[in-house]
């Protein structure tokens, strides 16, 4: 838990109801600004500040629980973005994957 993170504090306090996923390692919330309906944000409960810093037993275990939340919400269309740093677009220092659901028409544009 790191002071003033609020992930850290989301982790801590998350409503049952808003939990989208959850297992030892990890929550999976809506994001609270969706770019597109049904934005999931993956949020390992330890506080890692970004992609590097990792450990490697969460970071394998990563695309597992993509994998399980896509299955169980039966998305068969996504983007799957990570922001890491500051010029990557990462607002909030506490690592996490953002999962943006896709539909025909709906208008979001990713260029990469
Ligand atoms: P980024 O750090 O740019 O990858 O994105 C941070 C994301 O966290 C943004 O999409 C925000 O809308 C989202 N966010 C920030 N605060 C909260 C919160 N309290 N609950 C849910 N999502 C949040
Ligand atoms: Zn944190």
């Amino acid at each position: 838990m790191e002071k003033d993170c609020v992930f850290c504090r989301i982790v801590a306090g998350v409503k049952e109801e808003d939990k989208i996923w959850e297992d030892e390692e990890f929550i999976v919330i809506k994001d609270v600004n969706p770019k597109v309906d049904g934005h999931l944000l993956v949020i390992p409960k330890e506080h890692f500040r970004s992609f590097l810093n990792l450990s490697s037993e969460i970071g394998e275990k990563l695309f597992g629980v993509v994998r399980k939340v896509v299955g169980k919400l039966e998305m068969k269309d996504f983007n799957l973005i990570v922001n890491n740093g500051k010029f990557a677009g990462q607002l909030v220092g506490h690592f996490h994957l953002h999962i943006l659901p896709r539909r025909k028409g709906d208008g979001f544009r990713l260029n990469v």
